[in-house]
């Protein structure tokens, strides 16, 4: 092969399947595709947010049975994990802790039978009938169906009012907030990360201060719905889009309702809050937990090209029933598709919809 055989990238292995992102979402659709059989590579470091941007004194709140990595013949359960180690099998709604659940994580990560390529896309382009990936090494992919699965690292959102503070952490960045000693801190919003800031916090002697502009709201599960009407939700996600504009609006506003567990009420009763702006040049920090932010333009590494020339709705991409954009053979998955499936997306449930789905789709 020539230079300019290598320039045009003759000789390259079309890989039929890259999926950007190993996280749940990823791993989930992974381990569909390996038990089929199909070829595929995946892209993205494993579960990057669980392993470095969650609090490690933190509790999930969605419950073991709905953490779980999907798996065709559920292979990857909490239970199973539970039960190899020794340790006791606990029911599938019962909730276990971060350092658990990282420990889970990587026992998943050491039974899968496939290889993860532990880095980030730097840029996606499309090239004829296929897509063109250069990873952040330099290394080039072609792939004949790419699946985006980045999930939430893209789209911290840090409201523009704290620009004039000394230093902003977003609340992703939780060894940063885990590494404050002795310094005084300002926390910003009423949701659950807000809540787990504060209290490492105050473990680790900083003098919190907190601003929610809203009343904090108690619940002990991210959403306060039945099960089985969470379940229904999470089975009907392919009808979401079908649904009357009202009823969507309604499911919206008791899935985005910005909650924290219950045990807070206690434990930041004596923190000072704010309902206004305070001066933030009293403050060595101010700890963004502001959540996210899903929009195309965070996705820096597709090509301005490909993202030109995507349909959108909204910010994002405009997805259909089943997963593809309006660019042939390109997909989107995880969080930021709530739009079009349902709030169940945004949490790890909605991984057990979307990857036997998709899997068959991609391997046809
Ligand atoms: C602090 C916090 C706590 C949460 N708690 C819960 C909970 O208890 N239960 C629940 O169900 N949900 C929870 N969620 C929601 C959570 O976002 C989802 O459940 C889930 O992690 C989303 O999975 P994902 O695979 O889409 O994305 P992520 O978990 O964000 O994984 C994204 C993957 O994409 C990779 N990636 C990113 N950019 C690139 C790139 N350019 N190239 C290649 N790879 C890339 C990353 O390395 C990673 O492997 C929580 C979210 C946060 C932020």
């Amino acid at each position: 092969m020539g230079p300019m055989d290598e320039k045009l990238g003759v000789g390259k292995h079309m890989i039929p399947v890259l999926i950007v992102g190993a996280g749940p979402y990823g791993l989930s659709l992974a381990n569909y595709m390996s038990a089929m059989g199909q070829e595929f590579k995946i892209i993205g470091k494993p579960m990057e947010l669980w392993k470095e941007h969650t609090f490690s004194d933190a509790s999930l709140r969605s419950e073991m049975a709905t953490s779980e990595i999907a798996h065709p013949q559920n292979a990857y359960s909490i239970q199973n994990f539970r039960s190899q180690n020794g340790l006791d099998r606990g029911k599938p709604s019962d909730r276990i802790n971060v350092r658990e659940y990282r420990q889970y994580v990587d026992w998943v990560l050491g039974a899968i039978p496939y290889e993860i390529q532990p880095e980030y896309l730097a840029n996606l382009s499309q090239l004829d009938d296929y897509f063109e990936a250069k990873m952040e090494s330099g290394e080039t992919l072609q792939a004949k169906q790419v699946v985006i699965a980045t999930g939430v690292a893209h789209h911290l959102k840090v409201p523009a009012e704290f620009s004039s503070a000394k230093d902003v952490i977003h609340s992703y960045y939780t060894q940063e907030i885990e590494a404050l000693q002795g310094k005084k801190v300002l926390v910003v919003g009423a949701g659950q990360s807000a809540a787990e800031a504060m209290e490492i916090c105050r473990k680790n002697e900083n003098q919190v201060h907190w601003y929610a502009r809203k009343e904090p709201r108690f619940y002990s599960e991210p959403l306060d719905l039945p099960k089985w009407i969470f379940n229904l939700v999470v089975k009907s996600a392919g009808l979401f889009r079908r649904l009357p504009h009202r009823l969507i609006q309604y499911l919206f506003s008791i899935f985005s309702a910005t909650t924290m567990t219950p045990d807070h009420k206690i434990k930041l009763a004596d923190v000072n809050r704010f309902s206004s702006l305070p001066d933030l040049s009293a403050y060595d920090h101010v700890i963004s937990a502001t959540g996210y932010n899903y929009t195309l333009n965070h996705m820096n590494f597709l090509a301005d090209e490909l993202r030109d020339s995507l349909e959108m709705k909204a910010a994002m991409p405009r997805i259909d029933k089943n997963f593809m954009s309006s660019m042939r053979d390109l997909y989107f998955i995880g969080p930021s598709t709530e739009m079009f499936f349902g709030p169940p997306m945004k949490f790890m449930i909605g991984s057990q919809y979307v990857a036997p789905r998709l899997s068959k789709l991609l391997a046809r």
